[in-house]
């Protein structure tokens, strides 16, 4: 404890701890990182400084603060919790540890991190920096934590919480594998463990735990439409219109309808990033609808880009179009103006291409 008081990372939800800030914290430091999440916690608490604003809201709203930061499932379970705690609990925040487990969205971890920090609680806040810290602790090489199991960690971090501050116990050992503890290259020197830790007497810590195998990422090409037409941009749902996810993979077609539900997009392809093939296709797809271009279509760059299990170039083509062919715009696709995107809940690859497209452009035209 006296090495965290001393080292522990200067965090805005540690300064005047909340159970509501804690939550937030919690859900948004899943898969991204402090340094991503730090601005967006402020900007989130600002939007919705309470459960009860939280649970008011639109899910487009949610969706809109949340964008940028990924993994949107977790705005709308976080949303969906809102709900339940404003219809089931009276608008109260659960309690205990128990009583966060039962919510959408919350799983052991963040219910155990929520409860002690937020609440004081002695329990234990297991994530992947606790159980590196632990089988190190415990464990000489690399075979012997292969036999470790979830539960056996979890029986041990819940022995060894501190009773009078188990909140900054289990940020302790967060910030301890965040930042001396680290997969690779753990700084047994300036640990507060050393000297007591089996791993670093075996003299290999960093191979412990054993690496366990990882799905293959799955690589792949985009292209994205940025085409003004009269009045705006168009725009569509992700997971509907196929007349504008022309020649996309059924898999790859249900995948980035699924990653981004909720969420707009702009027109989207899964081209080849060759600059001209993409612009050859957007120009063909628009015509096939029999629709006219104003202003051809060009190239305007291409981004890289990386959600889940996909490892993406995304090649961005911009173009101004007549209007929609035979004048109605098919459902799910809407005509907005620029001004307009910003209350839209867009995906971030749809952000990145606006942006390339626009920074791309003569500001005269
Ligand atoms: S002594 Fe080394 S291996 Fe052990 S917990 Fe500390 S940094 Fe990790």
């Amino acid at each position: 404890m006296s090495w965290y008081d001393r080292a522990g990372r200067p965090l805005p939800w540690r300064e005047r701890p909340s159970v509501y800030g804690t939550w937030i914290s919690e859900i948004m430091l899943q898969q991204t990182t402090v340094a991503a999440v730090v601005p967006r916690w402020h900007e989130f608490l600002r939007c919705f400084p309470d459960v009860g604003s939280l649970a008011a809201a639109e899910e487009a709203e949610v969706l809109n603060a949340w964008s940028g930061l990924g993994y949107y499932r977790r705005a709308r379970q976080l949303h969906a919790a809102a709900k339940t705690i404003v219809i089931t609990l009276d608008g109260r925040l659960p309690v205990d540890e128990a009583g966060w487990s039962a919510l959408p969205g919350i799983g052991a971890y963040t219910a155990g991190a929520i409860a002690s920090i937020g609440l004081g609680e002695t329990v234990p806040a297991v994530d992947t920096n606790v159980v590196r810290v632990l089988s190190r602790l415990v464990c000489h090489t690399a075979n012997e934590a292969a036999s470790l199991t979830s539960a056996s960690v979890r029986i041990l971090a819940t022995a060894l919480v501190d009773l009078q501050r188990p909140g900054d116990w289990n940020q302790a050992l967060m910030d301890l594998g965040a930042g001396v503890c680290t997969t690779a290259v753990p700084e047994c020197s300036a640990c507060p463990l050393a000297g007591q830790c089996r791993a670093e007497a075996g003299g290999e810590p960093e191979t412990i735990p054993p690496a366990r195998s990882r799905p293959r990422p799955i690589k792949g090409h985009w292209s994205l439409l940025v085409a003004r037409a009269p009045g705006g941009l168009l725009v569509a749902l992700p997971q509907a219109p196929p007349a504008l996810l022309e020649n996309t993979g059924e898999e790859l077609r249900h995948d980035y309808g699924s990653l981004y539900r909720g969420y707009r997009s702009l027109p989207f392809g899964a081209w080849s990033a060759e600059p001209g093939d993409a612009v050859d296709n957007w120009t063909q797809w628009w015509l096939r609808l029999g629709g006219a271009w104003s202003e051809p279509p060009r190239d305007a760059g291409m981004f890289r880009h990386a959600i889940t299990r996909y490892r993406l170039q995304a090649r961005v083509v911009a173009g101004s179009v007549c209007g929609w062919p035979g004048g109605a715009v098919p459902e799910g696709v809407v005509v907005v103006s620029e001004a307009e995107l910003k209350d839209l809940p867009l995906n971030t690859p749809s952000l990145r291409a606006f942006e390339l497209a626009i920074g791309n452009q003569d500001p005269n035209q």
